[in-house]
């Protein structure tokens, strides 16, 4: 076990980016048509990923979430989450996708050993996804849902980047459509990561606004007691059951029970979302390190962590983006992409 870190926090959970890749252009997250890509020599093969995780196992983390880019692209990962699967000690092995290629790929998944998926899903209108991500395949996501929900997914997560005057008129109809399908939708603040998106604070709908929305198209909402205190979602129910989650990482972070380590896809452990740099552990394992080298580096690195980005951001008074597009291009691990949502 690794212990906590200055703030008395464990290691419990990895974040898990396979790939750098999107097959979305979202404004919020990846606008550009093209970008400096991580080396193809460089992105971990599936040995060196499970090999890592089970280090990272050995150093508590339970939980282990597959991210991008979109993890979907990369070509065979059911292959991927039955190597992890084999594992002794995962509780929980997740996904987070756009669900563009999701429909395909539930099934095999389900099989290889995956747990659960969230997908993201940011309107229900095809047009506004057309216009805010560049692609017409709404109807794919809806049954990439669908099929993943079926296929014993589930409880499938819906992940709703609320943004003012893009879908902040939509929470109502998206609640009514994770209702009626089985899922459950947690709507996300807009987070000012990465920078070409040129993100500003007047974009953002807090947690308070989005509450007092719902209320007053839902009625009544209460808190849903006995959550896990370090997941992202704050969690309600509506008088009819209902329940949502909120992650309020702009208007009120919650690093102080942030338990979650992120590894890119060329293998740099970061301690944070806003982390600047990540420890290499490619160029080590690739230098021969062994296992326990790794371990020792990966714990002391964690038992060092102050990281308390999402809070120290909201404490900065001018706030925009977070990098400019000539220090993402210099860095590409500065991306939200790279780096894994
Ligand atoms: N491609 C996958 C997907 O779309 O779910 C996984 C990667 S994506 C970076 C992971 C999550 O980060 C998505 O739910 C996305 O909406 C969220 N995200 C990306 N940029 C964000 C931002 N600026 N603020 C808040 N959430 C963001």
């Amino acid at each position: 076990m690794t212990g906590v870190d200055r703030l008395g926090r464990p290691l419990r959970s990895l974040r898990v980016s396979v790939t750098d890749h999107c097959n979305l252009r979202c404004r919020y997250c990846m606008p550009e048509e093209h970008y400096v890509w991580l080396p193809r020599s460089s992105i971990l093969s599936f040995e060196e990923i499970v090999r890592l995780v089970t280090i990272f196992e050995h150093c508590g983390v339970a939980k282990v979430r597959l991210t991008g880019g979109e993890p979907l692209l990369r070509h065979d990962l059911a292959t991927l989450v039955r190597m992890l699967a084999a594992g002794p000690s995962l509780d929980d092995l997740a996904l987070t996708t756009n669900g563009l290629l999701l429909a395909d790929q539930a099934a095999e998944l389900r099989r290889a050993g995956l747990h659960r998926v969230t997908v993201s899903l940011d309107t229900l209108r095809p047009e506004r996804m057309q216009a805010f991500a560049r692609s017409n395949r709404h109807a794919d996501v809806i049954r990439g849902i669908r099929v993943a929900r079926d296929a014993g997914l589930g409880p499938v997560k819906l992940n709703s980047v609320v943004i003012r005057g893009f879908n902040d008129d939509e929470l109502g109809d998206l609640l009514d459509f994770a209702r009626t399908e089985g899922c459950e939708v947690r709507f996300i603040e807009y987070m000012d990561v990465g920078g070409a998106n040129n993100w500003r604070m007047e974009d953002v709908v807090t947690r308070r606004e989005m509450l007092e929305r719902l209320a007053s198209r839902q009625g009544e909402i209460e808190p849903v007691a006995g959550d896990d205190p370090s997941a992202p979602a704050e969690r309600f129910r509506l008088a009819d059951g209902t329940r949502f989650g909120i992650i309020a990482s702009t208007s009120e972070p919650f690093c102080r029970t942030c338990d979650r380590g992120r590894l890119t896809a060329d293998g740099h452990f970061l301690l944070c979302l806003y982390a600047e740099t990540g420890l290499d552990l490619l160029t080590r394992l690739r230098a021969g390190a062994s296992d326990d080298a790794l371990k020792q580096e990966i714990q002391a690195a964690w038992q060092e962590r102050r990281d308390r980005g999402a809070e120290e951001r909201s404490a900065v008074a001018e706030r925009g983006a977070l990098y400019s597009i000539s220090a993402l291009r210099a860095d590409p691990r500065k991306e939200m992409h790279t780096r894994g949502g």
